[in-house]
Formats: structure tokens, C-alpha cells, sequence
């Protein structure tokens, strides 16, 4: 069946159509400029853009597919964790397409949408891979297996800030704007990496921590102040040391545990910095890599139905449409119903 898979946990509105492993269409609407002056996300302007977005996005992503409503056979959707106002919205609105066309429910978990954005691309993922998911909120190194049925194991995680938060912040100490990770990207590319000596932190853990690295830079920075800050040069270090922290520990713990292929997901999966570094130490290492297109780094609909069509197909129980949102849920299963849950 046609998966249609929608994602409302924070500024993007997405709609996604899976069939069997294949991305037939999706689209998405953003708030994210509505945002930009107050510097981050205001959750109830979130969740008011995402209920003028949700009705167009599902109509536009059924025409990219060039699919009708009555063509959807299940619907995903991800009830955590998330902005609670805008995982509401996203759920009522599964609910309603889920309950009119009498086709099952499946509730996901964000992360997991991440980790199976990959899927869209390079196929399924092999059992087991190592995870690395980077994202705005989040920092982990997973131990993953089969996404419908099996609890996905925690090798790491960040103990303060996210990678994200961390790019996001700094930008913001540096005067770029909102949001800092593409703007620290684009600033990089005239900066000399060796310029500012920061910080690697926990070395030799799998767990990670951005929050000293947040505030070197940002003390770098501050003690400019009235002079130029050579800003390419602030963001090229920063970048190389969250580069270099990310990919020591993922192909560490590809090598512990024996594993062969690293995942690389989220939003920073988009970093070039990131990409590159990540390829050059598997090629190294004899490790695969697999990163996803720029487009399916970020938030969109199309992960959140690829879970939900890997749960189809594994045969999940569906969610009751009393089904609630979880903001702060835990990434111990892809969905909130896997096939062999306990
Ligand atoms: P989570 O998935 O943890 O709930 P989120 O959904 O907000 O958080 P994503 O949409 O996956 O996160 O990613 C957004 C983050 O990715 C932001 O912190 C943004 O700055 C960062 N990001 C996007 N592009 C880049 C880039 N080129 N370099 C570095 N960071 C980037
Ligand atoms: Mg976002
Ligand atoms: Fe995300």
C-alpha cells in the first residue's frame, strides 16, 4: 500500500508518499523565516503554521506523486518527540485522513524517521549499521537492527547540547543568521581550520558534549569585541572540531562492534565538513557510508513514511485513534507500536 507519512514536530510541515521502500512524492512548507527574528523557534507560531501548511502540503505532495487521496493505504505519522502544539496538530491531522479513509494509523518516532530517510536513497539498511544521528535537538550513536521490530541501542548520546544547538548558538555569538548550521557551513569555506584552538571533548567515550566547545567559541569571539572578527575562521575551527569529534567516535564504534556500514542522519548530516571527514575516515577504515541527500537530512515527510511503510510491511499492530503525542518520548523503538514490542 501507499504509505502517507506526515511530520509536524517542529518548523517544517511535511508530507511524504512511500510505496514498498520507493519515494513516489513529498513536499513541504516551512515557518522558518517567521522565526528568524526572534532568533529560534516559537512553538505557537509553530503549530498555527503548520495548521494553514498541513491541508495544502498533503494535497501537493499527492500531485508531485501524481496520486489521489483515495490511493493512500496507511498513514504515518510522528507523535514525539517534538514541540507539543505542533505534534498535535500533525496528529489530529493523521487522525482525520487515517479515520475517513479507514486505513491504519501508525504513530513513529521522529529519530527514526531520521535514520530511515537513508532507506529512501540507498535502499534497506543492513542489520546491524551503526547510527550516527546528528539533528538540531539531538546527538546519538546507535547500535541499529531492524527498525520495525527490534529496540534500537543507545552507544552514546550527547550529555548537554546537540551538535545543532551547538552550530546554532555559536552562529548566533557570531552575528550570522538564523539558522546558524548553514550559515556556519557557508562561512567556513573561506576559513583556515587550524585558526582557533577548540576543544575535543570525551575523548575515548562514545557520549559527547558541545557545551564547552559552545562556549570557547563563543569566548573567542567575545574578545574581539571592537575589533573585526575574522568570522570564516571562527566558523572553519568550529566546524573541523564537531567534524572531528562526530566521526572519530561513529567509526570507533563501527570498529568495536564489528560493524560495517555508518549512517550518517539529521540536520547535520548536511555539514560538508561533516560529510567529508565522515568519508575519508570509513574509506580509511574500510567502513561503508551512507548519508542521505541534502533534502531528506532535514525535516520532511518523506522519513516519517518510510518508517510507516516499514512497519506496514512488517505487519505492526496499527495505533488506536486515541493516540497521543509523547514531546520528550525516548528513542527505544522506531514506532510506538513495533511489530515484536515487548
Ligand atoms: P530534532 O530532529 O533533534 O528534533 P530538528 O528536527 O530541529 O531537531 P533537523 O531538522 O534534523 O533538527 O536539523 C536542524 C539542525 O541542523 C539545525 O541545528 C541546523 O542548524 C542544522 N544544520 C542544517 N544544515 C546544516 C549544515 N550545513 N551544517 C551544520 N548544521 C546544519
Ligand atoms: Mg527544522
Ligand atoms: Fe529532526
Amino acid at each position: 500500500p501507499v504509505v502517507l507519512g506526515i511530520e509536524s514536530s517542529c518548523d517544517e510541515t511535511g508530507v511524504g508518499l512511500v510505496r514498498h521502500g520507493r519515494l513516489l512524492g513529498q513536499a513541504l512548507a516551512s515557518s522558518m523565516d517567521e522565526h528568524a527574528r526572534f532568533g529560534g523557534v516559537v512553538p505557537e507560531i509553530a503549530a498555527r503554521a503548520h495548521l494553514h501548511a498541513l491541508t495544502p502540503v498533503v494535497r501537493r505532495a499527492l500531485d508531485e506523486a501524481g496520486l489521489r487521496l483515495s490511493d493512500v493505504g496507511a498513514v504515518a505519522v510522528t507523535t514525539g518527540p517534538g514541540l507539543a502544539g505542533a505534534l498535535q496538530v500533525g496528529l489530529a491531522g493523521a487522525k482525520a485522513l487515517a479515520y475517513s479513509l479507514g486505513v491504519p494509523l501508525h504513530g513513529v518516532h521522529h529519530l527514526a524517521g531520521h535514520v530511515a530517510a537513508d532507506t529512501l536513497e540507498h535502499g534497506p539498511l543492513p542489520d546491524p549499521c551503526v547510527v550516527l544521528i546528528v539533528s538540531g535537538g539531538h546527538t546519538s550513536l546507535l547500535l541499529v537492527r531492524d527498525l520495525a521490530r527490534d529496540p534500537i541501542v543507545h552507544l552514546g548520546d550527547t550529555l548537554d547540547d546537540a551538535a545543532g544547538e551547538c552550530f546554532d548558538k555559536v552562529a548566533r555569538a557570531f552575528g550570522l543568521p538564523y539558522p546558524g548550521g548553514p550559515a556556519i557551513d557557508r562561512a567556513a569555506r573561506a576559513g583556515d581550520p587550524r585558526a582557533v584552538p577548540l576543544p575535543r571533548p570525551l575523548p575515548g567515550s562514545y557520549d559527547f558534549s558541545f557545551s564547552g566547545l559552545k562556549t570557547a567559541a563563543a569566548r573567542w569571539a567575545e574578545a574581539h569585541a571592537g575589533r573585526a572578527l575574522p568570522v570564516a575562521d571562527g566558523a572553519a575551527s568550529l566546524q573541523e572540531a564537531v567534524a572531528d569529534v562526530l566521526t572519530r567516535k561513529a567509526v570507533a564504534a563501527c570498529r568495536a562492534h564489528g560493524v560495517a556500514t555508518l549512517v550518517v542522519v539529521g540536520g547535520v548530516a548536511a555539514n560538508s565538513r561533516v560529510r567529508a571527514l565522515a568519508e575519508e575516515r570509513c574509506q580509511a577504515a574500510g567502513i561503508t557510508l551512507r548519508v542521505p541527500p541534502l533534502r531528506l537530512c532535514t525535516d520532511n515527510g518523506a522519513m516519517i513514511a518510510a518508517v510507516g511503510d516499514l512497519l506496514v510491511r512488517a505487519g505492526a499492530a496499527p495505533a488506536p485513534l486515541d493516540v497521543s503525542i509523547d514531546p520528550s518520548a525516548p528513542l527505544e523503538y522506531a514506532a510506538l507500536h513495533p511489530v515484536a514490542a515487548p
